[in-house]
């Protein structure tokens, strides 16, 4: 089995666990977010499965994001004041973001526990978490500018 598939199956199986009635559009949501791993807007989603479900709209979108956020398949990531990002990457990772496209890709590094512990100790804080987001320009943006 796939990759993806197996992620999507996994998901389903959390859903059902949750008591969360999986729909056709649920499912397509949740199968473009698995596949696509890019981080995509709710309005991307909407555009992407627009033609399929004709009866669907953005709010149903929202709707079904935030009921797949609150069983944790999917976190929402907020940069400034652009729409949010979902990811269904639930592993702990970090993002490196193209300053040019706002394209976000996954990578994987250690988590950065001793900045947590120092900051805990420096400020006098109960940390709860840490974001890393590395910037730059992405190979496509670098080519377009290169020519
Ligand atoms: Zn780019
Ligand atoms: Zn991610």
């Amino acid at each position: 089995m796939a990759v993806t598939e197996k992620h999507i199956e996994e998901a389903m199986g959390i859903l059902k666990e949750s008591g969360v009635r999986i729909t056709p559009q649920r499912h397509a949501i949740l199968e473009f977010l698995v596949e696509s791993m890019s981080h995509p807007t709710a309005d991307e989603i909407y555009k992407a499965l627009e033609g399929k479900f004709p009866n669907m709209s953005v709010a149903t979108v929202y709707n079904n994001l935030r009921v797949f956020k609150e069983v944790g398949l999917v976190s929402e990531l907020t940069y400034g004041d652009s729409s949010s990002r979902f990811d269904c990457n639930t592993s702990s990772h970090y993002h490196v973001i193209c300053e040019k496209c706002g394209k976000i890709v996954d990578f994987h590094y250690p988590g950065l526990n001793e900045v947590e512990t120092l900051a805990q100790q420096v400020a006098g804080f109960e940390v709860s978490h840490h974001r890393m987001e590395i910037y730059g320009t992405c190979p496509s943006c670098k080519k377009t500018t290169e020519h």
